[in-house]
């Protein structure tokens, strides 16, 4: 049986990391830099990068509003970092107008962007994330952080305080780079989550 074909949105970002964990954990990626592409795909995934630039060629390439109308029709997605922030409904610190990162709106949050503040634009910690044994190996890289989750919005992990992975429906996301490291659970809760079965 063939997996699940997940789109890696492929414009800016660690877009290949993505593609080889989705493979590892049973899906069957591609990448979509077009509107064809995304009507195409049963899942997302937006990877880490730079919100305002992802923002940018979004409107540039006319994917913003399809991507918003497909997130809007239950769609599942997941974003790492950059793709934490646009996958927001609300983003603090977006950035200056006309270059601002853009919500997207598939999870009920607020985030900031580059939350940890500048003396710690990156680092890495283990985290535990409710529903995994063990906790997961987290690298944050000028990471955002959950400001305030929803009603529905499930806190998966936390760091200082603030939500870094969060869960509405089939809509995940982290505020760190688990694609980074060997570890494929958290894109393996993804797929599964895609399936129906996480
Ligand atoms: N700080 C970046 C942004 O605002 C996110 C960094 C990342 O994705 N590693 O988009």
């Amino acid at each position: 049986m063939s997996g699940p074909r997940i789109g890696v949105l492929a414009l800016q970002g660690d877009t290949r990391e993505h593609l080889a964990a989705l493979r590892e954990a049973g899906a069957e990626p591609v990448t979509v830099r077009r509107r064809s592409e995304l009507e195409a795909v049963d899942a997302l995934v937006i990877p880490g990068g730079e919100s305002t630039t992802i923002s940018h060629l979004l409107l540039e390439l006319d994917l913003l509003e399809p991507l918003r109308a497909r997130l809007a029709d239950g769609m599942p997605a997941y974003g790492a970092c950059a793709g934490m922030i646009l996958l927001a409904g609300e983003i603090l610190d977006a950035g200056v107008n006309g270059r601002a990162a853009l919500p997207l709106g598939g999870i009920d949050m607020t985030v900031r962007r580059n939350a940890f503040g500048r003396q710690v634009d990156s680092f890495e910690g283990d985290v535990a994330f409710a529903g995994l044994d063990t906790p997961v190996r987290a690298v944050f890289i000028r990471a955002p952080w959950v400001e305030r989750a929803g009603d529905g919005v499930e806190v998966l992990a936390s760091a200082a305080g603030h939500g870094v992975a969060v869960r509405q429906g089939r809509v995940l996301a982290t505020a760190f780079h688990p694609e980074m490291t060997g570890d494929r659970r958290v894109h393996q809760l993804f797929v599964d989550m895609v399936n129906g079965r996480g």
